[in-house]
């Protein structure tokens, strides 16, 4: 909600830039969320090159001045990350807020934290891998 919010002006999911994916049948959920990749299938594929990296913070975002909506970068995202903005059909991931994502500021829970180490492979392959254990699972 609050990243619809900062983002949108509105509390919507649809809006969000994080997903929660839901497994009930084995009380699992899980936040999907862009992995900023250090070689992004998503950049690779866009046509336009719509989706582009800010050097800043090194997020990888999506340019809605081009972007076509061909959804390309959905398909090649391996972290299923990338949606489609409700309103201008565009996508849309996660700008890590310059450099302070406010998820990580309000979940209560702790289940969410944000590490500048952009690059931590391994995590991102942990993640990877359990994504992809869940989804077998179902
Ligand atoms: S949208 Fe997907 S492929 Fe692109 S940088 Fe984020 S996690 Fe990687
Ligand atoms: S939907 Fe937009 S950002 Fe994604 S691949 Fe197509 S043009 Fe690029």
């Amino acid at each position: 909600m609050i990243c619809s919010l900062s983002h949108e002006g509105v509390s919507s999911p649809a809006f969000s830039r994080i997903q929660i994916k839901k497994w009930p049948e084995i009380c699992v959920c899980m936040p999907i969320v862009c992995q900023q990749c250090q070689d992004p299938p998503c950049m690779a594929i866009c046509p336009t090159g719509a989706r582009k990296r800010i050097v800043a913070t090194g997020a990888v975002i999506t340019d809605t001045k081009w972007c076509v909506g061909c959804k390309s970068c959905i398909y090649a995202c391996p972290y299923g990350s990338p949606v489609v903005h409700p309103g201008i059909q565009k996508t849309i991931t996660c700008d890590l807020c310059d450099g302070k994502p406010l998820c990580t500021e309000v979940c209560t829970a702790g289940a969410l934290s944000y590490s500048d180490d952009k690059f931590a492979i391994e995590k991102k392959l942990a993640f990877a891998q359990k994504v992809a254990s869940l989804a077998r699972l179902k």
